[in-house]
């Protein structure tokens, strides 16, 4: 379903993502994890099509269209003034192609998606006035609506609260009892260990892939962060670098 084969990623000559290889099986339920700036939102990109890669090749048999992408909370622009609703139906927008309208259908899918995460009568209320969480419960209503088969999650419970959580990690675990394929970046080890299946640690390079009881061992977690620590002896090149993006 998608399979790397020795991607190597870089902005500006320096590798966020190098020589990664191996493949997530349709159905499997991911979770990506490594330190900070280890390539793990490089990844869900490179997946998306949305970098230029510098090698390798990514190979994506879903079409386009049946992939969903949740990006990282902080790349998300929610200034816009969208009722929830209308950002719901942001879904369906493979449906709507050129000429399309919105249909009953479309409009019973939202609702029924803004009461599965918890938000009705929050329908009109605009993005911009929502708290983090109920933002995220918005996003994760389009992602129902769009009723994809590959879902990509950018660390979809940060900032969020337990209760937040709970909700969402239910839904996750119901789209991979249906079948979906899920890849998501996550934080919070003992979350990972007791929900997702197979784990991807990365830290630039692929320290391992597989099983997460396998990869989750301390040896492969105190290589990840020593990978980490050498990275911060560039900081200032890196920073120079970011100061200029
Ligand atoms: P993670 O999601 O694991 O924190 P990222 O994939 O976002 O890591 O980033 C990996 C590395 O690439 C980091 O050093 C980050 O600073 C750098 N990076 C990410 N995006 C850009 C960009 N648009 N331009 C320059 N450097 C970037
Ligand atoms: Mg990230």
């Amino acid at each position: 379903m998608v399979r790397l084969d020795n991607l190597t990623v870089s902005y500006r000559q320096h590798p966020a993502l190098h020589h990664i290889s191996g493949q997530f099986a349709n159905g499997s339920l991911t979770a990506v994890i490594g330190p900070n700036g280890s390539g793990k939102s490089t990844l869900l990109k490179s997946i998306m099509g949305l970098l230029k890669l510098s090698g390798g090749h990514v190979q994506v048999s879903t079409p386009r269209e049946r992939i969903a992408y949740l990006p990282q909370m902080t790349e998300i622009d929610r200034s816009f003034p969208m009722p929830v609703r209308d950002c719901v139906l942001l879904g369906c927008w493979s449906a709507l192609g050129a000429w399309g309208g919105v249909n009953a259908d479309m409009l019973a899918r939202a609702d029924a998606a803004i009461h599965q995460v918890g938000l009705e009568g929050f329908d009109e209320r605009t993005v911009g006035s929502l708290s983090s969480g109920q933002f995220q419960r918005v996003l994760f209503a389009r992602l129902l609506v769009q009723d994809a088969d590959l879902i990509l999650l950018d660390e979809p419970f940060n900032a969020m609260d337990s209760r937040t959580t709970a909700a969402l990690l239910e839904l996750i675990k119901h789209w991979h009892a249906e079948g979906r394929t899920v890849i998501a970046v996550l934080h919070d080890d003992a979350q990972v260990n007791a929900h997702f299946g197979q784990t991807v640690l990365l830290a630039r390079e692929l320290v391992a892939w597989g099983d997460t009881a396998a990869v989750l061992t301390d040896a492969n977690l105190r290589r990840a962060r020593t990978l980490a620590e050498a990275w911060d002896d560039s900081a200032d090149i890196c920073h120079t670098d970011e100061a200029l993006a």
